[in-house]
């Protein structure tokens, strides 16, 4: 089976248009989340509709629960904390049942995943290998998928089992089949790899290669909603840059 891995999607609509076409038009099988479907952009309701009629498995994000009640946002930037509490007076009941019922972990199949990673499943960003290294440790699966960072990683296990592995670009493909991997497809509404376009990763379950895809959206409309929606600035602004 080959799958679509998807994260951080944060409300921009525009953007997973784009990843959804992109992955109807690869042929994949099926759609897992691993995320912060919400916060940060402006159109939450309508994500949180897509995501839950086309993933097989969505889980929470920091973003997410946040935007609940179910985790102090606090520490959160101040735009960040802004656009918790403009979405949790938008979206509507439904959609919130929808998100309280996520966890930020969940197991299917040889695979793992977290939004954070395995040790803080809501909190800790993965972006070192000495981090992945001890993902891996913590991890109950073989093969570990986490978001958080919105940046799309890969780290893998050689056989002197010591880890290694960064960034991925467009079209990067790994073969996953043996060995340990920890896995990030980056972030559909928010990249902060450089890269503006929307990423996902293309999973295949049988053949056991992971793809890392990118996808060009309408960043000026995404952006524009972000403004009419009296969002901050920087929310806007930093989508054109992929930061
Ligand atoms: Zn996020």
């Amino acid at each position: 089976m080959r799958l679509a891995i998807v994260s951080d999607i944060h409300a921009n609509l525009q953007a997973l248009e784009a990843v959804l076409d992109d992955v109807s038009s690869v042929g994949c099988e099926g759609i897992w989340c691993l995320g912060d479907v919400v916060g940060y952009g402006a159109d939450p309701e309508a994500c949180v509709d897509l995501v839950r009629k086309r993933a097989a498995v969505c889980l929470a994000g920091n973003h997410d629960l946040g935007v609940l009640g179910e985790l102090s946002i606090e520490g959160f930037s101040d735009p960040a904390r802004l656009a918790a509490e403009w979405t949790a007076g938008v979206i509507s009941s439904s959609a919130a049942t929808f998100l309280r019922g996520l966890s930020p972990g969940a197991v299917e199949q040889a695979v793992a995943m977290f939004h954070g990673s395995p040790r803080d499943p809501v909190w800790e960003y993965v972006l070192s290998e000495e981090q992945a290294r001890l993902a891996l440790d913590a991890s109950p699966r073989r093969v570990t998928l986490v978001g958080h960072s919105h940046v799309a990683l890969a780290y893998g296990e050689d056989a002197g089992s010591s880890v290694a592995g960064g960034p991925r670009g467009a079209g990067d493909r790994l073969a996953v089949g043996s060995g340990r991997w920890l896995l990030n497809p980056g972030s559909v509404g928010q990249p902060r790899d450089g890269d503006p376009r929307a990423a996902w990763l293309e999973l295949d379950l049988d053949s056991w290669h992971a793809t890392f895809r990118r996808v060009a959206y309408d960043i000026h409309r995404a952006a524009g909603a972000i403004r009419e929606a009296g969002l901050p600035e920087a929310l806007a602004e930093r989508l054109h840059h992929g930061q």
